[in-house]
């Protein structure tokens, strides 16, 4: 048996009319542990999930108050920002968020990663299957 076993993951198909973000998820390791708040969002090809995650934010140097890191004025003293300070990832992409969870061995986040893809897949069949007849609609 593996270390991490995904004993349960639950999903939440995101509306239809959002382009990047189809579902949400949470997941049960080993019957003793939930992650909530992952979210499948549209890849190349293999949907990508997203850790749940939190804004990074800095502080002001006038005031110290704390503004998300596209602030271009402070929160709290209304100074103005430079909303390019995000430091950026290998991809020139600012880094805005960090993840509060995430695996740390790569087979354990290929195998979460499958798990969650399967059970989206399952989710979006049952969906299809569920959804009602139109009127004029091929079979
Ligand atoms: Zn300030």
């Amino acid at each position: 048996m593996r270390d991490i076993e995904v004993t349960e993951v639950r999903i939440k198909l995101a509306a239809e009319d959002d382009e990047k973000l189809l579902g949400y998820c949470s997941v049960t390791l080993n019957n003793a542990f939930v992650i909530k708040d992952l979210k499948i969002i549209q890849g190349d090809g293999s949907p990508f999930i997203a850790m749940p995650s939190r804004k990074i934010t800095d502080k002001c140097p006038r005031c110290s108050g704390k503004n998300h890191l596209r602030a271009k004025f402070c929160n709290e003293c209304g100074s103005k920002l430079d909303p390019q300070r995000a430091e950026t990832d290998q991809r020139g992409r600012a880094k805005l968020h960090f993840d509060l969870v995430h695996p740390i061995k790569p087979d354990v986040r290929e195998y979460v990663h499958r798990k969650i893809v399967e059970a989206y897949q399952a989710e979006l069949a049952r969906g299809q299957v569920a959804a009602p007849h139109r009127d004029g609609e091929d079979l």
